[in-house]
């Protein structure tokens, strides 16, 4: 009884009051945001074993007017929690599928894939098939270019209607990676059942990988994974080129990370080197 007294007034305590009061504001500016076109994406090289640029993954930027750039680890959060999650995810379907249309017409882009990661809140929207499909026609895109990151906790919600609209994408051409694996808490079973084409090996698992590390033998369960089940492997966040070596060594031969390349604006994202675009 002593506790629950003690704890009532936690709940006005001026702190609490304040981040509530800092939260709501973050979010009535974020919203501003979205409809006011402060949201940006950039682009980050995913490469081949040959360190050809075969891809690039979104990722959302919130150019601030007055804070500057608020970064997506801060509002992605926030963004899930109130729901502005789907006129974010809106956004990045439009504007990723615009820049794919812009792609199919400029012959060094064409053979590029475009990653846009997608909120499970999004994806289990009832249209989102029809949004994806809108957003393809409106602007042209090559269906075939696309790939959706989609993380492991939509298995836990609603399998069967995440199959679902995976196959029916799919059908027109759309490619599924399945984001962060290894921290979700995926059914082997269901990883089975999903009409995937990429795991995506966390950042978790490659931040330590040396030659004689205990990470190595995740990363190297999860490649033998994804090779048992045919599906590609692409590993995030590698940032030395003891990590490609490993990732190499293990049968992973796609990568993204700043060993390759930082997100940058889309204006300036290129396939080929600067020097060899000169040359
Ligand atoms: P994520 O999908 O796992 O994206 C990878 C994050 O790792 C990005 O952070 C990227 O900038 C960062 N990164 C890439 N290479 C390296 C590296 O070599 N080392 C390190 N330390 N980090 C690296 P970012 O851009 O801050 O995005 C954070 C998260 O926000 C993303 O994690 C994703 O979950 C979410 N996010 C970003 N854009 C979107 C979006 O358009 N929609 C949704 N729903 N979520 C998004
Ligand atoms: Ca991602
Ligand atoms: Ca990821
Ligand atoms: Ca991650």
């Amino acid at each position: 009884a002593k506790r629950q007294r003690d704890a009532v007034p936690q709940l006005f305590s001026p702190e609490l009051e304040q981040e509530r009061e800092a939260r709501l504001t973050l979010e009535r500016e974020l919203r501003h945001a979205i409809d006011n076109g402060e949201l940006r994406l950039h682009l980050q090289p995913q490469v081949d074993a040959d360190r050809h640029v075969i891809g690039a993954e979104a990722l959302v930027r919130w150019q601030h007017p007055a804070r500057g750039f608020v970064s997506p680890g801060e509002f992605i959060p926030l963004a899930e929690e109130s729901g502005l999650i789907l006129p974010l995810g809106s956004w990045v379907l439009q504007e990723g599928c615009r820049l794919l249309g812009e792609w199919r017409r400029r012959s060094e882009f064409s053979d590029l894939k475009l990653s846009l990661n997608v909120s499970v809140r999004q994806f289990q929207q009832p249209d989102f098939v029809d949004q994806v499909l809108t957003a393809i026609y409106r602007h042209s895109a090559a269906p075939g270019s696309l790939t959706l990151e989609l993380t492991e906790s939509l298995l836990l919600k609603d399998p069967e209607g995440t199959i679902e609209k995976m196959l029916l994408l799919r059908r027109i051409g759309v490619s599924f990676a399945l984001d962060d694996f290894g921290t979700g808490y995926s059914s082997m079973v269901y990883l089975k059942a999903l009409p995937l084409d990429t795991l995506k090996i966390d950042i978790a698992f490659v931040r330590d990988l040396s030659h004689d590390t205990q990470s190595t033998p995740i990363a190297a369960a999860i490649v033998a994974l994804a090779q048992s089940l045919e599906l590609g492997v692409i590993a995030e966040g590698v940032e030395t080129e003891t990590q490609r070596a490993v990732l190499a060594g293990l049968g992973c031969h796609q990568y993204q990370g700043y060993l390759f390349g930082r997100p940058l604006p889309v204006e300036e994202f290129h396939p080929t080197p600067v020097a060899q675009r000169e040359a």
